[in-house]
């Protein structure tokens, strides 16, 4: 069933320009400047405030020296994924929001880009940095293909265990391929990241959906240990009349129609209401936008200052003449013929602050009006996706879906780790990388880290 009406199909190059990346790559004499303003501070704040704690004056200082091999290999040790963390990665509230140029009143070292720099020097040559470690008879199985198993695995896999990952999704890489802007990091871009994780030897079993097509009591039998890496589900309901119609979609449905399908295949209205204020309704309203729905509404029932998206975010939003209404709650979801057609809404007013000091809002009786749109997205947070989990014995989950762990990833059976946003509520990338990292550091504990056996 179509849209009432959707917006004007675009031109391929005009898609291309819309979704080009927002933070491009740097050129020889670029990174060559950038990394020569670096103070290789000792006791690096930027390294501190990463949470994969990549050494970043030493991979600053191998650029400038002009030893980029060196470089890459500084980064991925501690980092698999150090190529979309250089893309994706909040280096604002990060690395660069940690550099003392801040207090010299200069910018900060733009850490992230010579990042990316760095590493693409060996994606792009193939040059193959690590090789998996002599087996040492062990197994383990990964659950999701995202970050936090990629790394898990990855990291395993140099130690020498036999590593399978199981995704229920067509291709590797969670929601770097499927959920991430498309002007920060393309699907391609994730898959390039992906092979790094091949080349160590990990096997990939795809479109499986482990506790629907594989069991778990069958991994137990299979596998000496068992990480989780699900990541979050699907966004969660309104719950309001109308959330039926055609029309209305779940931010991460629409996301990932935008990463995986071409560009002018995504329908999308012409007037386009997200509801939600966080970083997942900046991305739903900049596709929006860069698809070219004429009229975009960001609508939010607190005000701009209790808005949860980080600053940087907003202001890519802001720059795409998205129209925020704050202080404005939807009540019901219109529709003629099954289709949407607008989105009841009423203003709010704030009170007291909540438990996690943000003010609670309250309708304004008589302030009602509607906004004419053909599309509306949720972007509330994403639902847990742990359930098919409840039945081992063990593996406890807390009251908001998140896996119950312990400091080193694993949860009350011994053989079941977890990390990620499955585990940590949903956080970032580079989060999901050092969960997936630690928890390959207990698993190897836990297992007695056993060191190449004759086969
Ligand atoms: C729209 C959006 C935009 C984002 N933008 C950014 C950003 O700009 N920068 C940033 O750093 N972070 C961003 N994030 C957050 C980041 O993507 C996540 O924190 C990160 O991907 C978490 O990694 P993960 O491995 O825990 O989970 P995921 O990446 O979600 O991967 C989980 C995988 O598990 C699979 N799976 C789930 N259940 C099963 C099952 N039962 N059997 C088999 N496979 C299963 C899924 O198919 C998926 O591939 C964004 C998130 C969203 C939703
Ligand atoms: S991984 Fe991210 S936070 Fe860490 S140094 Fe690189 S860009 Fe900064």
């Amino acid at each position: 069933m179509p849209l009432r009406d959707t917006a004007p199909k675009l031109s391929a190059e005009q898609y291309e320009e819309n979704f080009a990346e927002i933070a491009p790559a740097m050129s020889e004499r670029q990174a060559s400047i950038e990394a020569s303003r670096c103070l290789y501070c000792f006791n690096a704040p930027c390294t501190m405030a990463c949470p994969t704690h990549i050494d970043v004056p030493a991979f600053i200082k191998k650029i400038s020296t002009g030893n980029l091999r060196g470089s890459a290999r500084e980064i991925l040790t501690a980092n698999i994924l150090g190529h979309s963390c250089g893309r994706v990665c909040p280096t604002e509230v990060l690395c660069e929001g940690a550099c003392v140029m801040h207090e010299r009143g200069e910018s900060p070292i733009e850490i992230g880009r010579l990042q990316r720099y760095a590493v693409e020097y060996v994606l792009s040559r193939d040059i193959q940095l690590f090789c998996p470690g002599t087996p040492n008879g062990k197994r383990v199985a990964c659950i999701g293909s995202g970050p936090a198993s990629l790394a898990c695995a990855g990291e395993l896999a140099k130690y020498g265990y036999e590593v399978t990952i199981y995704d229920r999704h067509e291709l590797p890489g969670g929601l770097n391929t499927y959920g991430i802007a498309a002007y920060k990091v393309r699907a391609a871009d994730s898959l390039r990241e992906v092979d790094l994780v091949k080349q160590l030897g990990v096997q990939f079993c795809q479109k499986i959906e482990v506790g629907r097509d594989l069991g778990l009591a069958d991994l137990e039998k299979q596998f000496d240990a068992i990480f989780i890496g699900v990541g979050l589900g699907e966004t969660w309901a309104l719950n309001l009349p109308g959330e039926e119609l055609h029309g209305v979609y779940g931010a991460i449905e629409f996301i990932e129609r935008t990463k995986a399908d071409p560009f002018a295949q995504v329908e999308v209205g012409r007037r386009v209401a997200c509801i939600g204020a966080g970083n997942t309704a900046i991305d739903v309203v900049t596709a929006a936008r860069r698809l070219g729905a004429q009229t975009v509404y960001l609508i939010y029932r607190r005000g701009e200052p209790e808005m949860p998206a980080f600053k940087y975010e907003y202001q890519l939003a802001k720059q795409d003449s998205v129209i925020f209404l704050w202080q404005t709650q939807p009540m019901r979801i219109l529709g003629e013929r099954g289709v949407v057609t607008g989105l009841e809404c009423v203003r709010t007013e704030l009170g007291q602050s909540d438990r996690k000091g943000r003010r609670s809002p309250t309708p304004i009786v008589g302030t009602e009006f509607t906004v004419d749109v053909d599309m509306v997205v949720r972007a509330v947070g994403q639902k847990p996706t742990t359930d098919f989990l409840r039945t081992v014995k063990g593996v406890d989950i807390n009251p908001d879906g998140t896996i119950k762990i312990n400091e080193g990833h694993q949860t009350g059976h011994p053989k079941y780790f977890a990390g990620g946003d499955c585990a940590n509520g949903g956080r970032e990338v580079v989060d999901a990388v050092a969960d997936g990292m630690a928890a390959a550091r207990s698993v190897d504990r836990w297992l007695g880290s056993p060191r190449s056996v004759k086969r």
